[in-house]
């Protein structure tokens, strides 16, 4: 069956804060871009965002990008790519800046000058103390961030095709990525997108775990195309666990109420962070402080009935200030537990809430294969799909909205410069579209399971075998667990077959790119025998740079590990060579 084809120079599948910078870049210099996404964009991931976007201004206090990049290799337990890392950081006072001009309105000093709260592990002189450095729109900032965007877009004269999910990469013989399967959801169509270059801004995944932060369409589905498209992603092992989540409904309560002067009880009305990092206290970084909590529940210092959760404690800090700067968590904690911060501590779990890991890149966002880092013409990423990798093992608060308009604006440039160098569109496969309608086809089989049977279940395996603390033996069994499961998930079939809206066709869809997603976590996890970042094992509690400084890449076929080099040489400064991590 031959499919509908639409031409473009370039198509960006998503249209949160990564996909909408990237296509900003392409419409202003008359690329012709369509932007595909599942939902409308200012509803995309990116509008949850609350605490805030670093840079170092140094508004209220001294502060300069080499001590920005630090905190980041340090946050990242040196596992982040430094020249990534410089790139980023020291572009981030132009990129907050041009925000600004965009129209975003960011909360103000007396003098005019953005304000800036303090966020965990931002420390000034390389680590010494915690440092003002994230600018934000109340405790708004996503939501503020992507409407400035999707209004320059406009302007800009970008398409949008709304409601489509992106199905599959193509690519040619020689391994070209030349376009992608899309579905219009509305009329049930197929289209082939056809285009000069593609640029994956999917976001993350946390959708794998049983409590999690995330949104419904964080699914993973760019991880998962780019796997089935024989790629590999790299570092997927290491997942952010917020230590914030609202306890029971997973809702994030943002940092930034610990940026306010926020702090954390135990059951015993201790200030317990002041035992696990005494200098940042509750402003070490999210690993830190996730495992801190998870110590005091483990050993019975929980709270509740159940003693399942800690306090976060904020009404010393007056209605006045929670008004002001935290309007979104106090009406969240009103509306979801029946709890005003203004009187009351909010319970708080560490809950699931970032992907470090994800489709390999460098700092320029074009896609990279294999060890020797080889470029895939035509395919780029950025954003939380994308592994630049700048976040490493463990992700700063706050330098994920950074990484989405620093990379997305890079990868922008990439695939301009791409454009211009490709007069023609590279032919199309002659089976493209196939592979697609073969899946698809496949989910209307008449025996089969339900999506959400097998969903629930590879959600509470991740929450069981991979979460906070992980164990050789933990992970084993999740292994063995997840690959039943995996077997199980080629078999889901959906029971309404119709064309239009056909929601459970979507969510199968996005299903089988989860849990992709979910099997590389469990296996990567399972080899990597030392404790970094966000990969903390309780029977190896220490890094082992000698062995483990390296980059894992999982690859679907066979379910294979490769592990590369990290990048050790900077742009231009001195490389920062691993030292115990400490807060
Ligand atoms: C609750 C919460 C609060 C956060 N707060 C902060 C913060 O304060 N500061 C910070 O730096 N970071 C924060 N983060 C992290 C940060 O917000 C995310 O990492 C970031 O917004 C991801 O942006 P993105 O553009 O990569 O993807 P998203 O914003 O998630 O957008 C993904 C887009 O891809 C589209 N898409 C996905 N799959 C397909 C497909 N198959 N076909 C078509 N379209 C597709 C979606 O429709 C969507 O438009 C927070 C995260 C959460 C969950």
């Amino acid at each position: 069956m031959s499919l509908p084809i639409l031409k473009f120079d370039a198509v960006v599948v998503g249209g949160g804060g990564a996909g909408l910078r990237a296509a900003l870049q392409l419409s202003e210099a008359g690329v012709k871009t369509v932007v595909l996404s599942k939902v409308f964009p200012t509803r995309s991931h990116t509008a949850a965002a609350q605490g805030g976007i670093s840079a170092s201004f140094g508004n209220s206090e001294e502060d300069n990008w080499h001590w920005h990049m630090y905190d980041t290799v340090k946050g990242a337990d040196w596992l982040g790519d430094q020249d990534a890392i410089e790139f980023m950081c020291k572009q981030a006072t132009d990129a907050v800046a041009e925000l600004e001009h965009y129209g975003m309105p960011f909360d103000r000093l007396e003098n005019g000058k953005i304000y800036q709260r303090p966020f965990g592990g931002h420390m000034a002189e390389f680590g010494k103390k915690p440092v003002r450095r994230a600018c934000a729109v109340a405790d708004r900032t996503g939501h503020a961030m992507l409407h400035a965007l999707y209004q320059r877009n406009v302007k800009a004269q970008t398409h949008f095709f709304v409601e489509w999910m992106a199905l599959d990469i193509i690519r040619n013989a020689n391994g070209d990525v030349v376009g992608v399967t899309a579905l219009e959801m509305e009329t049930g169509q197929v289209y082939i997108i056809h285009a000069k270059a593609v640029l994956f801004a999917t976001g993350g995944s946390g959708r794998i775990y049983q409590a999690s932060t995330n949104a419904f369409i964080n699914t993973g589905d760019g991880v998962g195309m780019a796997l089935r498209a024989g790629l590999p992603v790299e570092d997927i092992e290491f997942w952010q666990f917020h230590p914030t989540g609202l306890a029971g409904a997973g809702v994030l309560i943002t940092e930034g109420v610990r940026g306010e002067g926020g702090y954390l009880l135990n059951a015993n009305g201790e200030r317990f962070m002041e035992r696990y990092a005494p200098t940042a206290k509750d402003l070490a970084s999210r690993d830190v402080v996730s495992r801190a909590m998870q110590v005091e529940i483990n050993e019975g210092r929980g709270c509740g009935t159940n003693k399942d959760h800690v306090l976060l404690k904020l009404d010393h800090l007056g209605a006045e200030v929670i008004d002001q700067r935290l309007p979104g968590i106090r009406e969240i904690s009103i509306q979801f537990l029946g709890i005003d911060p203004v009187k009351q501590p909010i319970p708080v779990v560490p809950t699931c809430h970032y992907m470090m890991g994800g489709i390999p890149t460098n700092y320029k966002g074009e896609v990279l294969d294999g060890v020797d880092e080889k470029v895939v013409s035509g395919f780029y990423a950025a954003g939380e799909c994308a592994c630049a990798s700048v976040h490493g093992a463990n992700r700063l608060g706050t330098n994920s909205l950074l990484d989405l308009v620093v990379f997305g604006k890079s990868a922008g440039n990439s695939v301009i410069d791409f454009v211009k160098a490709t007069p023609e569109h590279k032919e199309l496969p002659e089976n493209a579209g196939a592979y697609s309608l073969e899946r698809i086809a496949k989910l209307e089989s008449t025996t089969g399971e339900k999506v959400a049977d097998v969903r629930r279940d590879m959600q509470i395996c991740m929450q069981q075998h991979a979460s906070v603390f992980r164990t050789q033996k933990a992970l084993d069994e999740g292994v063995v667990k997840m690959r039943e499961i995996y077997e199980r998930a080629k078999n889901v079939v959906i029971e309404d077959k119709s064309k239009v809206f056909n929601t459970a066709r979507v969510e199968a869809l996005e299903f089988l790119n989860t849990v992709e997603v979910a099997l590389a976590t469990m296996i990567a996890a399972s080899v990597r025998t030392e404790s970094r970042g966000a990969h903390a094992r309780e029977d190896y509690p220490d890094r082992n740079d000698e062995k483990w400084m390296k980059h894992t890449l999982y690859y679907r076929d066979g379910q294979r590990l490769e592990y590369k080099e990290v990048h050790t040489k900077p742009l231009t400064v001195d490389y920062i060579p691993p030292a115990k991590r400490v807060y």
